[in-house]
């Protein structure tokens, strides 16, 4: 294997770590073999002025230890929430780990984010594929599963491509928990965001969604025309699955922070957005001891609808034995 852009970054789970360093034009992003994490994007501000626009840590141990915030790691086998922490499939019950509250969130206590992945290809430079391989029963799942993520960096800015394989029926829910600040400081509340969804699943106290698709329109979540996201912001903040209009690969939203310049276009093949904005951080120290405060980045998980899987009306998250499962999300930076 090819290790030029490669280092060894610590040791987890028993075995050696690797870092990447992808490069292409102004960007640079590196990548965890620990969790298939975007652990650094670097990204120009109108003067040029590189700067990482993700929230994370400076370490390995960081990753490894972090408390339930996800920064940048891939999400999986059933990114957000199952209700109940349960589900039926071909008529059989599932039980997944209940953590949080009575609920099953980001694919149970070790879900993707807290395993080591291993590498399949790396060209030495934009594009890197990891490999999992998470058995059948693991956190309650069924069915083997061989997943995969292919970072590719191109100048124009990162596309996250994912591939799963099952043995039996099982559900998949893949997706990057990034947190985006593109001031690379301070809070996202003055950022501007539009996302192209006329719809949005209303949920209940513990976040489950009640089944029902309701329009946006007179809400808070009609994010429909770009302005700051503190305008009209929930209290609390947005922690909502907003679904995604049209179908294929589409423009999903637009991010941008009016005082960088720098703007980051998503597009996905995927049903809905989940738009958090960071309500749960509590000031723990990240990169470079810099506390990460509440709003201090905002996530727009690409992905299929919380609960799917107990939602007969939700787009199916379903992945039958054999069959491949694929998506893909763009993130798009650009800086004026
Ligand atoms: C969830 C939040 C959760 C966060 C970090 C998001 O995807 O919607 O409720 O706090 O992930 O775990």
């Amino acid at each position: 294997m090819e290790e030029h852009n490669a280092e060894i970054w610590g040791k987890a789970d028993g075995r050696p770590c690797r870092l990447y360093t992808l490069r292409a034009g102004a960007l640079t992003a590196c990548v965890s073999e620990y969790g298939a994490t975007v652990t650094k994007l670097l990204a120009p501000d109108r003067e040029g002025r590189a700067r990482d626009i993700l929230l994370g840590y400076d370490t390995l141990e960081g990753y490894v230890r972090d408390p339930g915030k996800y920064f940048g790691m891939t999400v999986g086998r059933y990114a957000n929430r199952i209700g109940g922490a349960r589900f039926t499939l071909d008529g059989r019950e599932y039980r997944l780990p209940a953590n949080n509250g009575k609920n099953c969130l980001h694919g149970g206590v070790r879900g993707f984010s807290k395993r080591l992945w291993e590498t399949a290809a790396w060209d030495g430079e934009r594009s890197l594929t990891l490999r999992l391989l998470s058995p059948d029963g693991e956190e309650g799942f069924p069915g083997s599963l061989t997943a995969e993520v292919r970072y590719t960096l191109s100048p124009e800015g990162l596309t996250l491509e994912y591939g799963a394989v099952s043995d039996a029926d099982t559900v998949v829910n893949l997706t990057n928990h990034a947190y985006f600040n593109l001031a690379g400081r301070g809070d996202v509340l003055g950022h501007t965001v539009l996302i192209h969804a006329g719809r949005y699943t209303p949920v209940d106290a513990g976040l489950i969604p009640t089944g029902e698709i309701a329009p946006v329109e007179g809400t808070p979540f009609d994010r429909r025309r770009e302005r700051p996201i503190g305008e009209g912001m929930p209290q609390g903040g947005y922690d909502h699955n907003l679904c995604l209009d049209g179908e294929g690969e589409r423009p999903a939203a637009r991010l941008a922070d009016p005082d960088s310049g720098r703007a980051l276009e998503i597009s996905t093949t995927l049903p809905g957005v989940q738009f958090y904005t960071g309500n749960f951080l509590n000031g723990a120290p990240g990169k470079g001891g810099v506390p990460m405060e509440k709003h201090g980045g905002v996530c727009l998980e690409t992905q299929f609808w919380p609960d799917s899987p107990n939602r007969p009306n939700f787009p199916d998250c379903t992945l039958r034995a054999g069959r491949t499962y694929f998506s893909r999300t763009a993130w798009r930076l650009s800086a004026k």
